[in-house]
């Protein structure tokens, strides 16, 4: 049977969503629940809460308003801009030529897929080094003047890892090579200025920083050719139609604000309990190791393999034990295959399978910590010993 009292160590999975938040999204459901696109006072109501939504948005990614486009999920604005600038570029300069990385979401990389499968793209996927992450060097030196668009995560979910994203912008730059990040697990964690990332498109979903599932944005610098994925009214820049969520919209704008407001204190506090527990965990157990960058990664992130160990058994002795955690990707679990992103990093399979994610959020506090670690250390063993 479950522990009734289990502590919460997926944040990367997902968030609670922050109490201010719920107030100011509710009256939108119920008092001002006009739709943004009617003439009326309703209407204006509404349309002026996705504009005041829409401009807080921008302000924390220090861009203009009309780059701002609300999508229904951080997948949906992955989506939107891997479809969407490819088919754009293809059909402006004839590109045909896709870069990602190999440790991307999802999201990205299945559109990707898609995009080659369905469309007949070129994909070509960066080396990355064994901490999941791709080098200037090697960027610079497979694009191409048919490269339709580049995209390369922000900051990795499974494995923690965080890329400097301005040196891949300032290059694809110089080549007017549209760049595109999924920034969904940074939005909580890093600055997403978006003049200093010099990205042109970024993805975020909201329930990765306190907000409510169900909504996301992608900055689209402007100007940047895009051809919209999903057709019918002329909502958010003629970009993704569908009647506007104004609540959501509003939840987004808030939670951002607030994750925003104290990235630095927020990081530090989670980045001392992250870095006890790796080192913990290192120390104590037999044959493990952290997956992604010892220090260029997620402060509230701790990844770890152990050889020839099942993950998913190892999740569940957890679990009975009173502690949610993850294997890596919430989308993978049940799956009996390594995950991509820990093969991409050179991890045989006995080490792949054995892998754990733990991440900390607002509610994490020291004493989970050493709770937390004797439970890991005995269910290794047992499952060693079994
Ligand atoms: C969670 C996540 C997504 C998907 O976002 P949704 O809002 O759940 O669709 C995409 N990319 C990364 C890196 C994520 O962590």
């Amino acid at each position: 049977m479950t522990n009734p009292t289990s502590t919460y160590l997926d944040y990367a999975a997902t968030t609670p969503v922050d109490r201010r938040v719920v107030e100011a999204m509710l009256p939108y459901f119920t008092e001002k629940f006009g739709n943004t696109s009617s003439v009326h006072r309703f209407g204006q109501q509404a349309e002026t809460a996705l504009e005041d939504a829409r401009t807080t948005i921008a302000a924390c990614l220090n861009c203009q308003p009309e780059e701002v486009l609300f999508t229904s999920c951080g997948s949906e604005s992955d989506n939107l801009a891997l479809r969407g600038l490819a088919l754009a570029a293809r059909r402006q300069r004839d590109a045909n030529h896709i870069l990602i990385s190999p440790v991307e979401h999802h999201a990205v990389s299945h559109t990707a897929d898609q995009l080659a499968e369905i469309f007949g793209f070129e994909l070509e996927l960066l080396p990355v080094d064994r901490f999941g992450l791709v080098s200037p060097r090697d960027l610079a030196a497979r694009l191409r003047p048919d490269t339709a668009l580049v995209s390369i995560i922000y900051a990795n979910n499974e494995i923690g890892s965080v890329h400097r994203l301005a040196e891949f912008g300032s290059i694809c730059r110089e080549r007017s090579i549209p760049l595109h990040s999924d920034a969904v697990q940074a939005g909580a964690y890093l600055p997403v200025d978006v003049q200093r990332l010099q990205v042109d498109a970024l993805s975020l979903g909201a329930h990765k920083f306190y907000g409510p599932k169900g909504i996301g944005a992608l900055y689209l610098r402007s100007g940047i050719p895009i051809i919209a994925t999903q057709t019918g009214g002329g909502h958010e820049f003629g970009l993704r139609a569908g009647t506007s969520n104004t609540p959501y919209a509003v939840g987004m704008a808030a939670a951002l604000k607030w994750a925003q407001a104290d990235l630095a204190g927020t990081g530090a506090r989670l980045a001392a309990m992250r870095d006890h527990l790796i080192g913990q965990v290192l120390e104590n157990i037999a044959e493990a190791q952290l997956t992604g960058h010892p220090d260029q990664r997620l402060p509230n992130h701790a990844s770890f393999v152990f050889r020839g160990i099942d993950g998913n058994e190892l999740l569940m002795m957890l679990d009975i034990a009173g502690f949610a955690c993850s294997s890596g990707s919430a989308c993978k679990t049940g799956l009996p295959e390594p995950s991509e992103v820990l093969t991409a990093l050179g991890l045989s399979r006995d080490w792949a399978l054995g892998s754990l994610r733990v991440t900390l959020g607002r509610a994490t506090t020291p004493a989970d910590i050493e709770r937390f670690l004797p439970a890991l250390t005995s269910a290794i063993d047992a499952l060693r010993a079994g």
